[in-house]
């Protein structure tokens, strides 16, 4: 049988609070997935104990342009005001390179524009919360972010949600074991494929 040694391409996106994370790294240790996690750069600064490298490459505003003008990226969003969020092509070799599937958690305009790029090798999800008020309370209870960051998010949140029918998969997070089922199981029916 032949192994094709490049990995797959797993997108997740959703609202932010949703539980996005909170599935990676569920999945992540499940090792019959073989997956690695793309670790984004953001302008952002660190959220509770982030750490560079770690959750994201935090770089200043004027390094990530100078990246941006470099051609470092393979997809690049300024996905609220002012702060940028990009896939390194680095990040995307090292892990697809060495055979490992490739999960990136990344906006709704990334995920359909990485979806884009890369075909049949990719697969997008989206990640539903089940319902607004739920996921005002996710974000609340996160305690991660300022009011008026949590504001700016729910927002944009229903702008996001309108982009669902574009993904490949849709999983609702209600129950958190359930989801993780689910997506697993998405998963391991798209790595399996030929
Ligand atoms: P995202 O990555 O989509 O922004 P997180 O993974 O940080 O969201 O989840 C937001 C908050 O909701 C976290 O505090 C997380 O523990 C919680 N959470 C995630 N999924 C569930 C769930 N199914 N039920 C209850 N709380 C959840
Ligand atoms: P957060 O600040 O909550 O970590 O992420 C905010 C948003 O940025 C989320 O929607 C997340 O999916 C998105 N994001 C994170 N990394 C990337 C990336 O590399 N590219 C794009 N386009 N969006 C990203």
């Amino acid at each position: 049988m032949f192994y094709d040694m490049e990995g797959k391409i797993i997108i997740f996106s959703a609202p932010s609070g949703s539980g996005k994370s909170t599935i990676i790294n569920r999945l992540i240790p499940n090792g019959s997935l073989s997956l690695g996690f793309s670790i984004s750069a953001t302008s952002r600064k660190p959220r509770g104990d982030e750490k560079h490298g770690k959750e994201y490459y935090f770089l200043t505003e004027e390094e990530f342009r100078r990246k941006a003008d470099a051609g470092d990226f393979v997809e690049w969003e300024e996905v609220y005001q002012g702060v940028c969020y990009g896939t390194l092509e680095s990040e995307v070799k090292r892990i697809t390179g060495g055979g490992q599937n490739l999960v990136m958690d990344v906006d709704v305009k990334g995920a359909l524009n990485i979806k884009k790029r890369y075909g049949s090798r990719a697969l997008s999800i989206f990640i539903m919360p089940p319902d607004k008020i739920t996921l005002e309370k996710r974000l609340r209870n996160r305690g991660t972010d300022s009011e008026e960051v949590i504001e700016k998010r729910l927002r944009k949140s229903e702008y996001e949600m309108s982009f669902a029918p574009e993904f490949d998969k849709i999983v609702v997070n209600d129950n958190l074991d359930d989801a993780v089922f689910e997506a697993e199981k998405i998963i391991m029916d798209f790595i399996s494929e030929e």
